[in-house]
């Protein structure tokens, strides 16, 4: 069985952790629920931190003409953009480990790319849609790591991708600590074709990292190779690119399998690239390939397992699917 570092991730405390919000409630997200076994989570209610109470007067984020954007409560007049400004510095400086975040969408304070902005204060019509102030900060000094929110999270790519990201980076972390060179040759290993299936030019640089020719200090290689692991796993991986892993995959049983039991995994390849079946179909043959002709290094593959299997959930919004 796979054994898997524990995540830390940072998350909006009204998605099931306290009734927090605007007025009073708590809000359940499936995702959270299931995922909360498996992560250690670290949570936060922004607009509590900054005093605001609960329940309370909701706040809206307003551009005034040339004025920038501020955090207002019509009810009372209220500016909080410093008390905000001010608690995100504060709170993200302070956290010491991190590889993720959950944030509730569309929130003035926690959004990361969908709440309202305002024209004005009081009535005033909606001029377009952004991060919250919150978000705004979690994603400039953090938004290499794995960092979405609740409602995208519901689609399955979106979802699949973050997972990914989450658990890969947190192994990262660990790893770090000890700054061992054979450790980074077996991690760089074992996930070659999850990163092939990313970004195979990328795999390539993070190879040419470990190899070291420039004789650079440990410090410096696990620095250049920290940076290009974050430019790796920016985007998900394609289609395309995961069909080029399952034929690199497949080429290590050419001689062992029959005719048909290839005939079978090219159809099998065929249905994926129609988006008829999961990647997980092909890759649950080339999988039980891997066992039946013992073949060691393709069953420590991260490709085959990225994260803990329990979390797999097919269910999709259909929503969200835009991945960028
Ligand atoms: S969205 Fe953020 S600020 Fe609003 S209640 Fe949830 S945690 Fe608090």
């Amino acid at each position: 069985m796979t054994s898997f570092e524990i995540p830390i991730v940072v998350v909006s405390k009204c998605l099931g952790f306290d009734a927090c919000r605007y007025n009073g409630e708590m809000l359940h997200d499936a995702v959270l629920e299931k995922l909360a076994d498996y992560v250690r989570i670290i949570t936060t209610c922004p607009e509590v931190e900054i005093g605001l109470g609960t329940p309370r007067d909701p706040i809206r984020i307003v551009e005034e003409g040339q004025q920038g954007l501020k955090l207002i409560q019509p009810a009372t007049s209220k500016d909080v953009t410093g008390d905000m400004n001010r608690f995100s510095t504060d709170f993200l400086g302070s956290l010491s480990e991190v590889d993720g975040f959950i944030l509730k969408s569309r929130s003035p304070s926690c959004a990361l790319k969908d709440a309202k902005v305002f024209t004005g204060v009081e009535k005033a019509p909606v001029k377009g849609k952004g991060p919250g102030l919150f978000g705004f900060a979690v994603l400039e000094k953090y938004g290499h790591l794995a960092v979405e929110d609740e409602g995208r999270l519901k689609n399955y790519s979106i979802r699949e991708h973050f997972l990914i990201k989450l658990f890969t980076l947190a192994r990262f972390r660990q790893l770090k600590k000890a700054s061992s060179h054979k450790a980074l040759v077996e991690f760089q290993s074992q996930n070659k074709y999850l990163f092939m299936a990313y970004h195979q030019i990328q795999q390539k640089k993070l190879g040419k990292i470990i190899a070291n020719l420039e004789q650079n200090s440990i410090k410096e290689v696990y620095r250049s190779y920290e940076q290009g692991l974050y430019e790796l796993l920016e985007r998900p991986a394609t289609g395309q690119s995961n069909i080029n892993v399952l034929f690199h995959i497949l080429g290590y049983f050419k001689h062992s399998i029959s005719a048909k039991e290839k005939a079978f995994f090219l159809s099998l390849i065929e249905k994926y690239r129609g988006m008829k079946v999961p990647l997980s179909s092909p890759l649950g043959v080339l999988k039980a390939w891997a066992v039946r002709f013992d073949n060691e290094y393709l069953m420590k593959q991260s490709y085959f397992e990225p994260y803990p299997e329990a979390l797999v959930e097919l269910l999709d919004s259909g929503k969200g699917r835009d991945l960028s």
